[in-house]
């Protein structure tokens, strides 16, 4: 078993009308202090465990790290280096995969360079669309050509490992619009895609405008659900076409270049999270830091752990990851084995999404069924309860 580390960096330099995660804009003063703050985290972490009462992370060897957020890229590559320095110092590494997200406006052949000095060899770029209107709408900082510039410059520093994130369902995404979004990812050929349908609930702008009945950030221009799903499928064909692997319900890999950080997500394996708002999990226990990145920085500054939820992982909670988390993979899970590690008998189940269509079951491994993903969730639902 090998271990995983996160660093959440929360900062971005405007506020996307569909984001719903814990990141915001906040004045660059803060940079420094919270890469301080994430350094002395790393330096003092198992102290910070033990006085938690968190059972000890293993000890073994670190070979992914993921710098997402927010906007890493946003950073001085100085204080990234200085992260995955402590890193170094503190723990067992041998770093096989170092991940930084990047948004293409940030990148520039000064920062590459640095980042592939400090250690990074993967670069995951929040591209989102090819359609300007559509970046414009969604309230990103970039157009289509600083996609096609920053791509260049990584390839250019030694970057072998891009990926591409793209947004089914943006505000005025039409079919012709998607496929030209796809067809021009597929002529730059990333090393690995990610396709992420648009989520809408209240914690976005343009979600609570929805659920509000308002017309604000492009709500009424927003495609419906069957276009979305039609979206999703016609980008499964067309990556599957030009090699594409799908290993995951949002995720597709050129063969070789899946995402190990990731993985290890979806196949329940330890990682430890730095930084505000960044979860944990130690293959017991489940924990996350607070989510301001200012009471983080003065709460580690303090000498104090800022963890806002902890909980231990049941045998029930347990079981229910195995399912929800390990089928989002496309291939599957060893069913005999969780069936037997939770004396559980979910065959009965199993067999009703089987006549239902929504998922094959070969004997030894169930799956979703390929062409029912886009409602992967009725089948969580059904094997849950
Ligand atoms: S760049 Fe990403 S994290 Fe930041 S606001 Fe936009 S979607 Fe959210």
């Amino acid at each position: 078993m090998r271990l995983g580390m996160y660093v959440q960096v929360p900062f971005c330099q405007t506020k996307c009308t569909y984001c719903n995660f814990h990141t915001g804009v906040f004045s660059s003063d803060l940079y420094a202090p919270y890469v301080d703050a994430v350094c002395r985290e790393i330096a003092e972490y198992p102290r910070l465990l033990q006085e938690s009462r968190i059972a000890e992370v293993s000890n073994a060897e670190v070979d992914t790290v993921y710098f997402g957020g927010g906007t890493p890229s946003l950073l001085d590559p100085t204080g990234l280096a200085r992260i995955l320095e402590s890193m170094r110092a503190g723990f067992n590494c041998n770093f096989e995969e170092v991940t930084l997200e990047a948004d293409p406006e940030t990148i520039t052949h000064e920062k590459a360079a640095a980042w592939r000095k400090a250690g990074f060899n993967r670069i995951s770029m929040g591209v989102q669309s090819f359609q300007d209107n559509e970046l414009k709408a969604a309230g990103r900082m970039h157009r289509r050509d600083d996609v096609f510039r920053a791509t260049q410059v990584l390839r250019k520093t030694g970057f072998d490992n891009i990926s591409f994130d793209l947004i089914a369902g943006l505000p005025h995404q039409t079919h012709d619009s998607w496929d030209e979004s796809v067809a021009q990812l597929l002529s730059m050929r990333p090393d690995h895609v990610s396709i992420y349908l648009m989520e809408i609930d209240e914690s976005s702008r343009l979600g609570l405008e929805v659920l509000t009945g308002g017309t604000r950030y492009s709500a009424s221009a927003l495609p419906d659900d069957d276009s979305m799903a039609a979206f999703y499928d016609h980008a499964c064909a067309r990556l599957a076409d030009a090699g594409y692997v799908h290993y995951e319900i949002s995720n597709w890999a050129l063969p070789g270049f899946e995402s190990r950080h990731n993985l290890k997500y979806w196949q329940r394996q330890p990682y430890c999270g730095f930084g505000a708002g960044a979860h944990s999990f130690n293959g017991q226990q489940r924990w996350a830091n607070a989510h301001d990145p200012a009471a983080y920085v003065t709460a580690i500054r303090q000498g104090r752990f800022p963890i806002e939820q902890l909980a231990d992982v049941s045998r029930d909670d347990a079981l229910e990851e195995e399912l929800f988390l390990g089928l989002r993979q496309l291939a599957g899970i060893d069913l005999a084995r969780i069936e037997s590690e939770y004396n559980a008998n979910l065959q009965p189940r199993v067999e009703e999404l089987r006549a239902q269509g929504l998922v094959e079951w070969d004997g030894t491994r169930l799956r979703l069924a390929p062409d029912r993903l886009t409602v992967s969730n009725e089948v969580f639902v059904n094997l849950l309860t």
